[in-house]
């Protein structure tokens, strides 16, 4: 279970955990005059809180998030950018061997190229999540982090801003991210990932990229259209196979063009059997050391392929279908389980562990074994009644 402050947000226990964590940063390397300095006026956030129970990549549905995400405009501004700033983004990609779209793509999604990089203190953000308790231990790692950047001298506490979450910059990385995989790129000695310049944030966020695995020219997935009678319960990133194996059960590319070679791609539905499919390979799995919800990941690699003057997704999305909130996911996943499907974990998130609990329940109901975690299937699992062979 998870431990939550229920007490109204309280300035001074918000101040005697301040004094505590202080020990505890001082502890670890901080210097008691960054701790200080860092610290004068930070202050609790209680909107903070509420923000991070909702985070829209996992209770927006995908039709949404894509239509939101992926826009004219995003695809016209991403465009301009790889004109301004083609001879930077040319040398990154030759540095770190990661394609000048896709750096673009998560640019364009993290911080709509810079122009959104967020304004919230990050020291003030990160200690009141780590004062919250939800999860803590994680945010007081991340402030920790926050500190030892402050104390190496790549920034000024004013200067340290970011999302409500911590996350910095015109790619938000936080804080330990920016500590393992921040460059400077630029070469001025430090590693400004918050200032208008935009070369130290898109050189960090490849190296990010390369040292998590990227395969250079390999694409993150592109849509398939699947065979009549195909074996849905096949569908999960956990389902790795070679492409050939899928090409030889029937699965196409949308566009018509040949699927690229890969050992481990995998079928991705990520609204179900009656929404858009998807072909996944290696590189999927390295943006979502990113951002880890589907959602997120296609929005960059649907992006990155648009301002390459790829296709819009062709098949619609089911209408009327909407994601389940980090609640509902949750009692989703505590049913599956009391069941005896196994969702790897009840923490309200809709990963590959929840998808493959809800496969092996379909298919123990004799419902189309796609995956989807959709309020229907909520109602099914409630009812406690197998309706066997509703869904079509
Ligand atoms: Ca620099």
């Amino acid at each position: 279970m998870t431990k939550v402050n229920l007490a109204p947000p309280d300035a001074s226990s918000f101040d005697r955990w301040i004094s505590g964590f202080r020990g505890r940063a001082l502890g670890q390397g901080i210097r008691p005059d960054v701790f200080d300095g860092a610290f004068r006026g930070a202050r609790l956030d209680a909107g903070i809180v509420l923000k991070d129970r909702n985070q829209s990549e996992f209770t927006t549905p995908i039709r949404d998030y894509i239509a939101a995400t992926v826009t004219a405009e995003r695809i016209g501004n991403g465009r301009a950018a790889l004109r301004e700033h083609a001879d930077l983004l040319g040398r990154i990609e030759s540095r770190f061997g990661v394609e000048r779209e896709v750096i673009v793509a998560i640019w364009g999604i993290e911080s709509a190229y810079g122009t959104f990089r967020g304004e919230t203190p990050v020291i003030g953000a990160l200690a009141t999540l780590a004062y919250d308790g939800r999860r803590a231990v994680l945010f007081e790692r991340q402030l920790v982090a926050a500190l030892r950047i402050l104390q190496a001298g790549d920034t000024v506490p004013g200067k340290m801003t970011g999302s409500w979450a911590g996350a910095m910059g015109h790619t938000q990385f936080m804080p330990e991210t920016y500590l393992a995989y921040a460059r400077d790129f630029d070469g001025d000695g430090r590693r400004d990932i918050w200032g208008d310049d935009p070369a130290d944030a898109l050189a960090s966020t490849a190296s990010y990229l390369a040292l998590n695995g990227w395969i250079t020219d390999q694409p993150w997935g592109m849509e398939v259209i699947l065979p009549d009678g195909f074996d849905y319960s096949g569908t999960s990133t956990r389902v790795r196979k070679p492409t050939r194996e899928w090409s030889r059960s029937g699965v196409r590319s949308a566009d018509g063009s040949r699927l690229p070679e890969c050992e481990g791609a995998a079928i991705l539905l990520p609204a179900g059997h009656k929404g858009a499919a998807f072909i996944v390979f290696d590189n999927f799995h390295v943006l979502r050391r990113y951002n880890a919800a589907d959602s997120y990941v296609i929005g960059v690699g649907h992006l990155a392929g648009r301002l390459c003057g790829g296709a819009p997704i062709r098949v619609c999305w089911p209408h009327g279908d909407r994601a389940l909130s980090t609640t509902e996911a949750e009692e989703l996943q505590r049913l599956l389980l009391g069941k005896g499907f196994d969702p790897d974990g009840v923490d309200g998130i809709v990963g590959s562990g929840t998808v493959a609990a809800v496969q092996a329940y379909q298919a123990s109901v004799g419902l189309v074994a796609d995956g989807h975690a959709s309020p229907d299937l909520l109602a099914h699992l409630r009812s406690g009644s197998p309706q066997t062979g509703v869904d079509s």
